[in-house]
């Protein structure tokens, strides 16, 4: 083993770090001492998986730990406030190429809610998002009908949407092929078949799956851990368990509009800048909800999402 080096954190187990310096695949412990910690940064946790770090090895005792001596500035992060609405939040990852969403229509029904605040949290952090619905072999006209709305919906928003299904196959070259050459994150609620996802693109990780969400056993002061995988057609894919969501974390209500896309498009035609969108006269969005051009799902998601955000300032 080397003296020193950089490294990407590869996972997180609560005591320590594993890291591995990608594109190699080669883990090896590691902890940090003292206060390394990125400036401006007021996470809970210092260093989050995805990180680039530089370490050493203190001794020349092969089992020995390295130590973590500096972070490199992220490219970008997902956050999670940590507890109830206090300012404490948690990087859940860092330097992401990519995110996917792993929704279901149904069995287990994902809230757009849930979506669109999701995919606002990307957007903040401009981190590319394709949404993946899964478990397209439950076939049932009333699904086929609502999984072909919400494909349109995202699609019409400007979104990638992918159907796959892990059970049979369909779809999981073409998210094999995003993977290539990149460091990408896999969300979604419990149940909606993330690890199936990732055993069906690598069967070799074999990920157990079918298990009850820790979200629902652990206390809120335990931590859920994250851990990336190498994936055998290339790239590396982190895990996410027991995820609920992620908090909207410093976003501002007047620029809230700007993380839909759709919105984004149309919003230089508001009379009033800044517009919200809600109440003002010649306002381009809301002429373009009236017009069916912006779907008034996500517009009414937006509503939402900017009651809250005003609602907790
Ligand atoms: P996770 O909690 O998101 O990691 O979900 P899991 O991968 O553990 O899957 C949850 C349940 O959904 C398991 O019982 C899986 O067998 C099932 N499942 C996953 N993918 C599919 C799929 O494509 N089709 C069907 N029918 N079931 C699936
Ligand atoms: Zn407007």
């Amino acid at each position: 083993m080397k003296k020193s080096g950089t490294a990407i954190v590869v996972k997180h187990t609560g005591s320590h770090y594993l890291l591995s310096e990608l594109p190699a695949w080669e883990p090896f412990a590691a902890v940090i001492r003292g206060k390394v910690r990125l400036a401006g940064s007021h996470a809970t946790n210092p260093v989050a998986v995805g990180d680039r770090v530089d370490y050493h090895l203190e001794s020349d005792d092969p089992e020995g730990m390295a130590v973590i001596d500096k972070i490199y500035p992220r490219s970008n992060y997902i956050i999670r406030r940590s507890v109830n609405l206090s300012r404490e939040s948690h990087i859940i990852a860092a330097n992401l190429d990519r995110v996917f969403l792993v929704v279901t229509i149904a069995f287990p029904e994902v809230k757009r809610a849930f979506v669109d605040r999701f995919l606002v949290t990307c957007e903040a952090y401009r981190i590319p998002v394709t949404l993946v619905v899964n478990k397209t072999d439950i076939r049932t006209e009333a699904l086929e009908a609502e999984t072909a709305d919400f494909v349109a919906l995202y699609r019409a928003a400007g979104y990638e949407v992918l159907e796959v299904s892990a059970r049979t196959g369909e779809g999981v070259s073409q998210l094999k092929e995003r993977c290539r050459g990149a460091v990408s994150l896999i969300s979604g609620i419990s149940g909606v078949g993330k690890s199936s996802l990732i055993n069906a693109m690598d069967p070799s990780l074999s990920l157990r799956t079918g298990e009850i969400s820790l979200s629902h056993l652990q206390g809120k002061h335990t931590t859920t851990f994250y851990e990336m995988h190498p994936l055998a057609s290339g790239g590396f894919i982190i895990d996410t368990p027991g995820i609920r969501g992620f908090g909207l974390v410093d976003i501002q209500p007047e620029e809230l509009s700007t993380y839909f896309p759709e919105m984004l498009r149309v919003m230089d035609d508001c009379r009033f800048k800044p517009c919200t969108h809600t109440h003002e006269p010649g306002c381009a969005v809301k002429q373009a909800v009236d017009d069916g051009r912006i779907a008034p799902e996500r517009y009414n998601s937006y509503l939402g999402m900017l009651e809250e955000e005003t609602k907790y300032r």
